[in-house]
Formats: structure tokens, sequence, C-alpha cells
């Protein structure tokens, strides 16, 4: 058999008076005042634990969206245990039966649950209702389409047989089980690390962000729904530290599969490494990690495209992606007919309650902390002397507001060029004309990620120079568009240095990392 050709789900735009978004408005209406118990799912049964954490709107300090029931350390230990008790029956499920349940997980959110996936990435994540459609309902369907027509890639790939002997591959799955661990920010990636894995046979632990905690809910009732057997995921939402504490000491860990912080994955490697000699298998880790993305102008950029690719990719969902632009770099020429418009579409961008008004650009940032975060370094900034071209006055009076802020800065070592924010801040580097080459070697040397990064111009050399010099920049290089937005299928999307192991999201590449092949060979 064949599994159906993938196409790319069309993203909704949710116009002014049409049926969709009367339809979205009113299950944000009821997910707003329903304040759900969201309990682990561990072998199929909901386990309810008492020790309960409240997940919150983050542009409403008064909306209360959920009780989550934190896992401890028994019942993170009662899920490796019921991954494990469902491997067998799973691993051996032939791949017709296990692909078309995410196939039909991808239509059950493609139709009725596509309103409460986006609900719930609008009002827990703070998404405005374009980018909770373009992750929790496009992004989340294309990977559940798209991989299960990349594992088939996968089993189809078979060694030579000659007369007499016969070789063949049985793709099994990793040994013992995977642990999936999910950032805030992207609904679709929270659904693609545990999904990817239990498609190619693997039975899985998965530990959503604790800021992720709603859509993680409702994901795993729509696998549920589409008729995923019980223990083949286990949801064990609350602390992630624990969750790895304890993943680590079975020796039954097959394989990681991980988005979140460099420092976090950094820690995975090294709790891995401390107990190496305890498992039955070296577990595989994939994982993405953070970024420091960049845009670099050449004289010959077209300002129009550069003012929107800047506002887009730095401002969309608060600047909360790996991919954000966070630095650029233009020339001073070109500077000078980007400083006016760039500031103009900052201020122009409205900021407010993604789930009330459903045109707002921009929502809050995720927590006091991040909040925190970003005030400080805009302070640490302004004090150092770069200019705050607009923003930098961030309000938490309703909810963890921080507006579109323009850092202008001379120095390319300053710490808002280097360092990862994970917010609505981007800092400009002005340079003279004549030094785009140095300033390429700049590009390169300024921080220590590889994820996303693109070059604007129209002078094909300069294309051609800057593709070249920033080879190990980015695993994800943009000619003359913005470095956010991957598509599943077409973007393959990951990086290398310190933005992680580079496994590509979104191809073949990435379903490969979950099998584990036995190669059989047979003569007559
Ligand atoms: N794939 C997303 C993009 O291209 C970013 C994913 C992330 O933030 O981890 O914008």
């Amino acid at each position: 058999f064949r599994v159906p050709e993938p196409v790319n789900e069309p993203v909704r735009d949710y116009a002014p008076s049409s049926p969709e978004r009367a339809s979205l408005e009113q299950r944000l209406r009821t997910m707003s005042g329903e304040r759900v118990e969201a309990p682990n799912v561990i072998d199929g049964r909901d386990v309810t634990t008492g020790d309960t954490f409240v997940a919150r709107a983050p542009h409403r300090h008064d909306l209360e969206l959920a009780d989550v029931h934190a896992a401890g350390r028994d019942e993170v230990q009662q899920a490796i245990e019921a991954a494990l008790a469902a491997k067998h029956d799973w691993s051996r499920t032939p791949f017709e039966h296990r692909c078309a349940i995410f196939l039909r997980a991808a239509e059950l959110l493609a139709g009725p649950w596509r309103d409460t996936l986006n609900a719930a990435t609008v009002l827990h994540q703070s998404k405005s209702v374009l980018q909770a459609e373009i992750d929790a309902a496009c992004e989340l369907i294309d990977f559940l389409r798209f991989n299960v027509a990349f594992a088939q890639r996968v089993y189809d790939e078979q060694p030579q047989s000659v007369a007499g002997e016969w070789n063949r591959t049985d793709h099994r799955p990793l040994e013992g089980f995977v642990l999936a661990v999910t950032p805030f920010n992207f609904t679709a990636i929270a659904g693609n690390l545990p999904t990817a894995p239990a498609l190619m046979g693997n039975t899985v632990v998965w530990k959503p962000s604790e800021k992720q905690a709603l859509s993680a809910h409702h994901l795993m009732r729509l696998l549920q729904a589409a008729g995923l057997p019980d223990g083949v995921i286990n949801l064990v939402h609350g602390d992630g530290a624990q969750a790895v504490d304890v993943a680590t000491a079975s020796p039954h860990l097959g394989g990681l599969h991980f988005t979140g912080s460099a420092a976090v994955l950094s820690g995975l490697f090294r709790k891995v490494g401390e107990n190496i000699d305890r498992f039955r298998a070296f577990p595989r880790i994939v994982g993405e990690s953070g970024g420091k993305d960049f845009v670099v102008a050449h004289p010959s950029a077209d300002v129009d495209r550069l003012v929107v690719a800047l506002g887009r990719g730095a401002f969309e969902y608060q600047g909360q992606k790996c991919s954000a632009a966070s630095r650029a770099y233009v020339p001073r020429s070109v500077w000078q007919h980007v400083r006016d418009p760039l500031a103009d579409l900052a201020s122009s961008l409205t900021m407010g309650d993604v789930g009330e008004d459903l045109s707002t650009f921009m929502g809050a940032v995720i927590d006091g902390r991040a909040w925190a975060r970003h005030r400080d370094a805009i302070d640490q900034a302004a004090h150092a002397g770069a200019e705050v071209l607009v923003g930098g006055d961030p309000d938490d009076a309703d909810g963890w507001f921080v507006p579109p802020t323009v850092l202008v800065t001379d120095d390319p070592r300053a710490s808002t060029m280097t360092e990862e924010l994970f917010g609505p801040i981007l800092t400009v580097h002005v340079y003279d004309d004549a030094d785009f080459d140095t300033v390429l070697g700049e590009v390169d040397q300024a921080a220590p990620y590889a994820l996303t990064g693109s070059i604007f111009a129209d002078d094909r050399r300069a294309v051609a120079r800057a593709t070249d010099a920033l080879r190990d920049t980015a695993g994800n290089f943009y000619v003359n568009d913005k470095p956010t937005g991957s598509i599943v299928g077409r973007q393959p999307f990951g990086g290398a240095r310190r933005s992680g192991t580079n496994d590509k999201a979104g191809s073949v590449l990435n379903l490969q990392r979950w099998v584990s092949p036995r190669v059989i060979k047979e003569t007559w």
C-alpha cells in the first residue's frame, strides 16, 4: 500500500464576520469560562495527583484556565512502565494501522478539533489567532500528515540482494522508551515530539512545558479520540528536571526528543553521560535549542521587503520563536531609508487581549520571569549606550506585556546582539557600506548559535558571498525573506552549533532517528 500524498493544510484567515471567526470566538468564550482539570494520562487513564498548578492567560492575570495535576516521581515512573508495557504490541502493529491513527488525528484537527486547539493556544500561550492557526492547526496537521509519508520513505529504504542472497532491513523502533520534553512556544512542536517517535513504533513519555499545559491536555484528548492505544504516549505534567531525572535513572531510556533552551539541552546530554553505563542501549538525543537569528542587509537590499521582514521576523508571537530575527546588520545607506518605516511599523502593531479581539497582532510574553528579563535587557542596553528607537516600556498591569522594541547600537558585541532573549526585541547594528564582508565574519562569530538567518540583497554576488561566509551560521538560511515561518515538507527545520543536533523537524531525517534497523541476510 502507499500512504496518501501529503498536502500542506491551507491557512484560514478568520476574516471579520466569517463563520470560522464566529465559531472560534464561541470556543474562546467557553474555554475562558470553563477552567478544566488537566490530569496526567498514563496507560490511557487520567491520573490526578492533587498537586496542582494553575494555568493562566499571560495577557490576563485574572484568567485562570486549568488546574493542572503535576506528576510526582511515582507518576513519571508509572508512565515509563506503561510505555514499556505497551511497547511489544505497538512495535508489532503494522505501519498501516499505526499511520492510520495519526492521519485520523490530522483530519480531526483539520475539522472538529481545530477551534479547541487554536483557542487553547491563544489563551494559554498568548498567541494571536493567526499565529495559533499556523501553529496548532496547520503546522501540527502538516507534521502528522507528512511524517507518515516520511516514515514510508524510511521503511522503503532497503539494501541490495544478489542471486542466492536476500538482504532486508527491519526498521525496528529504538530500545526501551522515548522521553519527549516539549516547549511552550509551538503547539505543533509539542505534538510532533511525541508523535514522530510513536509513529515509528516507539512508546513515549511526554512532558510538556507547564506554560503550554492547556493545549497539551487537549492534544492528548485528540490523540485518544483518534484511536491511539493506551500506553503509547503517556502524558506527565509538571517539573521537567524531575522527569529527566527519573527517565535517566531507567536502564530503558532509548531516546530523547527535546526542544527548549541550550542550557537544558546541555543538561540532558550531561545527565545521559553521567548515567551512560546504566542504559541497555546508548540513548539517542534529538534536540533543538536556541537561536540568535540574524538579518544581514547588503547595500543592494530592497528596503520595503527588509522592513516587513524585520517587523514580522522580530515581533510575530512576541519574538518567542527560536527562529525570531533578533539582530540585524544594516548598511548606513540602507538604514536611512529603513529607520522611519521600521519605527512606524513597530509602533503601529497592536498588542493586547488576543482572546478578546481576534485582530490583535501581539499578546503578552509567556510569564513574569520572561517579562522581567526583557525589561532588564532593554534597561541595560540603553544604559550601555543603545538608542531605544521604539518600544522599551514594558507594562504588567493586566498581563505580561512587552511592546515591540527596536534598539540601535554601534557595538556589534552589545549583549542584545549576542545573547538570546526570546522576546520582542530587535537590535540593529548600522555598519559602513564598505564593510559588508567584515560584517559577514562578525555575524558568524558573534553568537554561539546557528539556527536561522537571512540575507537581503539584490546583487547576486553579495548573495553568493553571504551564502558561503554564513555556511555554518544557520541551519535554515533565507534569501530575501524573514528567518521565521518554516513549513513542513518545504523548509525542514533545525540548526547546529548550540542550536541543537540539526535532525530537521519536518523531514525524513527526523523520522530516521526513531528507528534502530536490523539487517537480515538470508541465503539459500
Ligand atoms: N519552525 C519555526 C519557525 O520557522 C520555529 C520553531 C521554534 O521556535 O522552535 O519559525
